[in-house]
């Protein structure tokens, strides 16, 4: 039978595949996937929960045929790219499934990506709910994860101090790229959440955003983060170098063959959302230290530019010899990346 009931999902999910691997579920008391609600082991004293939710939507999100191993890797990466952004460990997810119906391959599939990435993460899924929307309505998946860190340690977006130096993990712009241009590729299909990064930088990085929406729109988040909190009104501005911003090897390529002209491959890199890098801030006197970790993890850490009082707010964008960007790529900006709403 290609189509599965409800309680034949669940009954499948308890067979084993969401506990496999997972040393969450050989904890005495954990409680997982089965009851009315799971049990989380207790935390050790000086650490607190980070929790995190995002939803993907057919037709929004992503496309009804899309690949559906894909889809599930996609749906928890894009969450644990979040606790990635707080420098938090995973600890366990929820999955809330709204779906037209059951289809066995395709559910297979979805599963299969999704907890090869939960096994990767060591991040079990615990428990979730699964209903039917009407046959004309969209799909839709929604993963809650929960994360640990230490009391008092999380990288927050309010944490950015005047004088930082901004930093980004991996490449820009080639998820937007492949995405514009029908291109299957692992930083678009694929995101790899960078929770290693993330847990480097607890004690190194004043602040942490992940980067889902684009560069220009994280960058105002984190500006606008700690103007809130500042106890003074205060004009933050972060100052970026868009020629040395590490682009990917897509527009890289594209670029170095004409396609692309080097503004337009900047504006992919600075507006294209779905890149699930890390954007950061540090104080300069750490930057050997994070110098140093880039290679230990094998990733590119890239210093993108500084945060600096300034009368007028917001993201300066220049070059090496301190010039405004051409039109074309200030037009880019302006329309900005990836917009919800
Ligand atoms: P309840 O009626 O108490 O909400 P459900 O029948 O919805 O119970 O769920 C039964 C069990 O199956 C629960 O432990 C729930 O967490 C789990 N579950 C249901 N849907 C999913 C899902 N999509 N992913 C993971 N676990 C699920
Ligand atoms: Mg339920």
């Amino acid at each position: 039978m290609a189509n599965l009931g409800e309680f034949e999902f669940i009954a499948q999910l308890l067979q084993g595949p969401a506990a496999e691997g997972q040393p969450f579920y050989r904890h005495p008391l954990a409680l997982g996937i089965g009851d009315d609600a799971a049990l989380i082991p207790p935390l050790g004293p000086q650490e607190q929960l980070a929790v995190a939710s995002d939803m993907l939507i057919e037709g929004r999100h992503y496309l009804a045929d899309c690949d559906p191993r894909s889809l599930g890797h996609k749906v928890l990466a894009v969450n644990l790219s979040d606790l990635a952004a707080m420098g938090a460990r995973p600890l366990a997810f929820t999955l809330s499934a709204g779906l037209r119906e059951i289809r066995r391959p395709w559910i297979e599939s979805f599963l299969d990506g999704m907890l090869s990435l939960a096994r990767e993460s060591q991040c079990p899924l615990v428990g979730g709910d699964t209903t039917a929307v009407g046959a004309q309505a969209s799909e839709v998946f929604s993963v809650t994860v929960l994360g640990v860190v230490r009391v008092g340690t999380a990288l927050r977006r309010d944490g950015l101090q005047p004088g930082d130096d901004l930093w980004v993990s991996g490449h820009l712009g080639d998820a937007a790229f492949a995405l514009n241009q029908g291109i299957d590729d692992s930083k678009l299909n694929a995101p790899q959440p960078r929770l290693v990064l993330g847990l480097g930088l607890v004690g190194l990085a004043s602040a942490a955003i992940d980067i889902s929406d684009g560069l220009q729109s994280e960058l105002m988040h984190l500006l606008n983060a700690a103007q809130r909190r500042a106890a003074q009104p205060q004009c933050l501005q972060a100052n970026v170098n868009w020629q040395e911003l590490p682009l990917g090897p897509l527009i890289r390529q594209a670029a170095l063959a004409g396609r692309l002209t080097p503004s337009q491959a900047a504006g992919l890199a600075i507006t294209g959302g779905d890149e699930y890098e890390l954007l950061f801030a540090a104080a300069p006197r750490e930057r050997a230290r994070i110098e140093a970790l880039g290679p230990q993890l094998g990733l590119a850490l890239t210093r993108i530019g500084s945060v600096e009082f300034s009368d007028t707010p917001g993201v300066r964008w220049r070059d090496a010899a301190e010039a405004q960007p051409p039109e074309s790529l200030q037009d880019m900006i302006t329309r900005g990346g990836f917009r919800h709403f």
